[in-house]
């Protein structure tokens, strides 16, 4: 649609008539700061930096605006958390297991649900190598009791959650982990996390585990037999089975064996920028066919291109455009893993402490101290679709890919019939 009249003033103009529900709460308000808890100086979730939107005309921002109010608006891939204002406080926040949510700016996201994949192998109270299962339920159990304290984001633990959050002006949040080492040899732990709310979980975190192989290691031996008793189970419990960080024989392997359809909640095409972390044509098939579905990923110099090497929006969505083309707009979404602080910084205290996270880059890149209007979770999916409607994009294609495909995807990967 396509209008030239103003669009009607929603209660709050920010989250597009969204977050009805939201009242200001701020997270762990119910204890008392610094007296209960330590206190870490936390970085701003609205305009940290200096972020352009993707520029629009009066109409077609009208536009925007309808289609984000209609939704439904869904992040497949996401760290709604505020980080330290200092980043380099990260490991000793992260050991405190007190992170906070970014309710506030959540609240002006347009977003009405997100999967918001907690600390993940950052979640170091133990330890500092991550992703121990004592680590994972602290982290898991803390953000519990905080949403527990509040009533603007409501845990989605069925489908019928994300029409009914929606319907009460909150955002549903979809609980999800990155790597299943924390189940270590233990099938019945996926029950114990599916019981938490668990509902996504990636196979693997780049490293090995268990289940199989990750992205960073030099071969791929393919899902072990732990690995496809795991697949199993989450079949049988209704956990989405996400291939995001997992190798790509790996990835081949868990779309065979699963009966339902499964993710790769945030990534992009290697055919356009040649990294271990962007996927090959054959696994994006591969994920479309299973009936599943492609997030793109845009966390800081991800989704590059040989012939556009500084990380924005035009580059992000050219691995959009890519995978639209190759499999199918029904089977790309977005999942574009931001947080509320300085993602960039983040990267380089993870690689002084760990060494390269990710391979070098093939090509040399236009370092970015953030990505301009995707920098953090308030602000993508607007100016997602802002792009989307600028370059032509029907409403119903738009409908599609912010949030329909999606609901599909889930729909099926949560019913233990919802084969394929
Ligand atoms: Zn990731």
């Amino acid at each position: 649609m396509t209008s030239s009249s103003s669009p009607v003033p929603a209660p709050n103009l920010g989250g597009y008539g969204k977050a009805r529900a939201y009242n200001g709460y701020r997270s762990y308000q119910y204890l008392v700061a610094g007296d209960d808890y330590r206190v870490f100086e936390l970085a701003a979730e609205l305009d940290r930096v200096p972020s352009a939107a993707v520029s629009t005309s009066a109409d077609q921002e009208a536009r925007v605006r309808s289609l984000l109010a209609g939704g439904p608006v869904i992040s497949l891939h996401d760290h709604p958390s505020v980080m330290p204002t200092n980043i380099d406080e990260l490991f000793e926040y992260r050991r405190h297991g007190r992170d906070a949510t970014g309710y506030l700016g959540l609240s002006r996201s347009g977003l009405d649900a997100i999967f918001d994949n907690l600390a993940d192998g950052e979640g170091q109270i133990t330890s500092l190598c991550g992703w121990k299962w004592d680590d994972t339920l602290v982290d898991l159990g803390m953000r519990l009791c905080d949403f527990a304290h509040q009533d603007f984001i409501t845990v989605i633990r069925r489908f019928e959650d994300f029409e009914a959050a929606r319907a009460r002006g909150q955002l549903g949040v979809v609980l999800a982990i990155e790597s299943a080492a924390p189940i270590e040899n233990e099938l019945d732990r996926l029950d114990i996390l599916y019981g938490f709310g668990i509902r996504s979980i990636g196979v693997t975190y780049s490293e090995a585990n268990l289940l199989g192989s990750g992205l960073s290691e030099p071969t791929d031996g393919g899902l072990t037999t732990f690995g496809r008793r795991a697949v199993k189970r989450m079949n049988q419990l209704g956990i989405l089975i996400d291939c995001s960080h997992a190798g790509d024989r790996t990835t081949l392997d868990v779309v065979e064996a699963s009966s339902t359809p499964v993710s790769i909640s945030h990534a992009g095409a290697r055919s356009i920028w040649p990294t271990a972390r962007m996927k090959p044509d054959d696994v994006i098939r591969a994920c479309a066919e299973s009936g599943g579905v492609i997030g793109i990923e845009a966390a800081p110099h991800t989704t590059l291109s040989r012939s556009d090497r500084r990380h924005s929006v035009d580059s992000y969505m050219a691995h959009f455009e890519y995978c639209a083309e190759l499999v199918g707009i029904d089977h790309v979404a977005f999942g574009p893993d931001t947080l509320f602080g300085d993602h960039v910084g983040l990267h380089r205290v993870m690689s002084e402490r760990f060494g390269a996270q990710l391979a070098e880059p093939p090509f040399p890149v236009d370092r970015v101290p953030w990505v301009e209007g995707l920098e953090n979770p308030g602000e993508t999916f607007p100016n997602i679709v802002r792009w989307l409607v600028v370059h032509g994009y029907s409403d119903n294609d738009i409908g599609q890919v912010i949030g329909g495909n999606v609901l599909r995807l889930v729909e099926r990967a949560w019913s233990p019939s919802g084969g394929r």
